[in-house]
């Protein structure tokens, strides 16, 4: 039996050796804390490649936002879903909160919501 990963351009499951995984990082402009995305790709489909690329870099942006506007959360382990926030929520900025994976109508953060669609690879 071979590994199948599904690809996030396309949405069609292919095996192993034709996905890979592209990253992104940013760095959040008051934490300075480095939140990395990652999106797999078929590497055989430059479509695929491009798909991928513009939705990390619009993650990039959401997260760089996210951190400076109060939003709710999901809190996933005890962390925010996203990645944006440092810590636990006691430690997070003022305004944050949180609530359960399963309360997606609350969700304001943007990228906890696409996180607790499809949990992205790190
Ligand atoms: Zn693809
Ligand atoms: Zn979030």
């Amino acid at each position: 039996m071979s590994i199948t990963w599904t690809c996030h351009g396309c949405g069609q499951e292919r095996e192993d050796e034709w996905i890979s995984v592209a990253h992104f990082r940013v760095k959040l402009p008051l934490s300075g804390h480095v939140v990395e995305f990652g999106a797999r790709h078929c590497n055989d489909r430059a479509r695929c490649l491009i798909e991928v690329a513009v939705a990390l870099e619009s993650w990039a942006k959401a997260a760089f936002n996210a951190e400076a506007t109060p939003a709710v959360h999901v809190l996933f382990g005890g962390f925010a879903l996203c990645g944006t926030l440092c810590g636990v929520p006691a430690e997070w900025p003022a305004g944050h909160t949180w609530v359960r994976v399963d309360q997606v109508s609350q969700i304001t953060c943007e990228l906890c919501r696409l996180r607790s669609e499809e949990p992205l690879c790190r």
